[in-house]
């Protein structure tokens, strides 16, 4: 299953935002611009993106107050974009959490070059299993395997992705416009109760007891859930 690792470009300005996102998504990367500090944070929120390229200075919020955020919401790689070449400014950027930073004007390649890097470095850190319900439901998040009481579960990239983006934040509520974006990006084609038919799909694939789901929780009226697996 080849889901693509998504990059947050927060950027104002157009045309560097541009080149970023070419050469970013030439190296096979899914990536997605906001333009103020607001639309970042927000978009960080609802994708849960691999790594921030996040620019300093920014309307609405500036990008040391989005990189204080973020961090305060989990481990996200940040990368700051910089047009401050004051050494106090680039050590400020990394002391509220900013894992590495390239100084305006910048090479595409060395940002792409930073931003391998960077992965790399989250990826030795990061948890490679995700565990529910005493260990009865696994995600394998690097080898992107899902078992169920220990017996690999076959599913498509798109359940897969739904499951990730559910399973990642537990108790959370995400509606449908907000899975489809999430999970279906790429091959979507027009109607949201397709969300419905993959979560009744991936019931069948992870759930012991359908009537009772314990994972995939439907939230009436929103969208969906995912349990935990809590009795
Ligand atoms: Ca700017």
């Amino acid at each position: 299953m080849t889901a693509k690792e998504t990059i947050l470009v927060v950027e104002d300005e157009q045309k560097i935002a541009d080149v970023l996102k070419s050469y970013l998504e030439r190296e096979g990367f899914s990536v997605v611009c906001a333009a103020d500090g607001e639309e970042a944070l927000r978009l960080h929120a609802l994708l849960s993106p691999a790594l921030v390229l996040l620019d300093l200075m920014l309307p609405k919020r500036s990008g040391e107050d989005v990189c204080r955020e973020i961090r305060a919401r989990g481990n996200t790689p940040v990368i700051m974009l910089t047009a401050k070449t004051e050494e106090a400014s680039i050590l400020g950027g990394l002391a509220i959490g900013a894992d590495d930073y390239v100084i305006k004007p910048f090479s595409p390649r060395q940002v792409v070059a930073r931003v391998h890097a960077v992965l790399r470095r989250a990826a030795a850190l990061q948890p490679v299993a995700l565990r529910f319900g005493g260990g009865r439901l696994v995600l394998d998040t690097a080898a992107r395997m899902v078992y169920r009481d220990g017996e690999e579960v076959t599913l498509t990239p798109s359940e897969y992705s739904l499951l990730l983006a559910l399973a990642s934040h537990p108790g959370r509520t995400f509606t449908r416009d907000e899975l489809i974006y999430l999970a279906l990006r790429d091959d979507y084609e027009g109607y949201d109760r397709v969300i419905d038919t993959h979560i009744k799909n991936l019931r069948q694939k992870i759930e012991s007891d359908l009537k009772q789901p314990r994972y995939l929780i439907t939230v009436h009226g929103v969208g969906y859930r995912f349990g935990g697996g809590e009795t």
